[in-house]
């Protein structure tokens, strides 16, 4: 989307280290030369710290999803959810002031169980290492698999790069509306079988995960971590809702990409 909206207000979510503290007095005082601080009902919300801090920010303002844009800007190594790096704040400032951006909208899943509705721009997992987990997989209310093992991530596009990755998972280009289901450290042999390989499915569907118990199981929800009940149904889905990025800067998937994972 080519984004025609005037941008008046902008909130900051730091890091709390002291780098990322001070960059944001910097960036402050220049933003606020032509565009004033709200923290309750910004236009852009800027993140300063890491993939973290972006994790952080969009579930900080999951409830004005649908009208605030999100930017970072890096205060460690290059992220993949930030644009910026800490020398390039005057650059972040002066391409806000100019206002020639676009605004590029990344899928997010929607998880349900006992504790309520959650929202994730990375993943959705349900992990126990206290015990190996076992759990019935439906798809769409038809039954699929019983998975056992240490669990199951459900990843976006965007999470596709972060936890999924490491699993194994395919890297699928952040644009599409696809999610992925993930085994963690599934057990197979003649006995226990599941699917093994990630499954990529769309928006048509629901994933069901249901078990006899949850007991010592967690559900991760990008950076937050809630317990799960004895007797807990998870469905996952993708949301309706997207988060809103913006983007002065054309960055290809393919750039990114190579910048995150093959240059040196
Ligand atoms: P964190 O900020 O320390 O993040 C862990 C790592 O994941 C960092 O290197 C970060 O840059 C990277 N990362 C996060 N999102 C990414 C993305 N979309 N693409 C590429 N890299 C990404 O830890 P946190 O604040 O707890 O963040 C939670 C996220 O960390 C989770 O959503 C999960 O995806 C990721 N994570 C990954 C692993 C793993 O790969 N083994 C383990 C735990 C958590």
């Amino acid at each position: 989307i080519i984004g025609g909206e005037v941008m008046k207000t902008y909130a900051i979510v730091c890091k709390q280290d002291q780098e990322s503290i001070t960059l944001s007095e910097k960036l402050k005082e220049q933003l606020n030369t032509f565009l004033t601080y709200n923290e309750k009902e910004p236009d852009i919300v800027i993140s300063v710290g890491g993939d973290g801090t972006m994790l952080y920010s969009v579930h900080k303002y999951i409830d004005a999803i649908d009208r605030v844009a999100f930017i970072g800007i890096h205060t460690g190594t290059l992220g993949f959810l930030t644009d910026y790096q800490r020398d390039e704040y005057l650059q972040l400032v002066l391409d806000i002031q100019n206002g020639q951006h676009r605004i590029y909208e990344r899928h997010l899943l929607e998880v349900s169980c006992l504790e309520g509705t959650y929202f994730a721009l990375n993943e959705v997992r349900i992990e126990n290492n206290r015990r190996s987990q076992v759990m019935d997989v439906y798809i769409n209310d038809e039954y699929f698999e019983t998975f056992r093992g240490n669990g199951l991530c459900v990843s976006t596009p965007v999470g596709s790069t972060a936890y999924n990755k490491s699993l194994g998972g395919a890297v699928i280009n952040t644009c599409t509306g696809l999610m992925q289901l993930s085994e963690i450290a599934g057990i197979h042999h003649n006995a226990y079988r599941s699917l093994g390989s990630s499954l990529i499915l769309d928006q048509s569907h629901t994933i069901r995960f249901q078990s006899q118990s949850y007991q010592g199981a967690i559900l991760g929800v990008d950076h937050l971590v809630i317990d799960l009940k004895d007797k807990d149904c998870i469905c996952v889905k993708m949301s309706s809702k997207k988060a809103r990025f913006l983007q002065y800067r054309n960055v290809s998937f393919t750039q990114r990409l190579k910048r995150a994972y093959l240059n040196s």
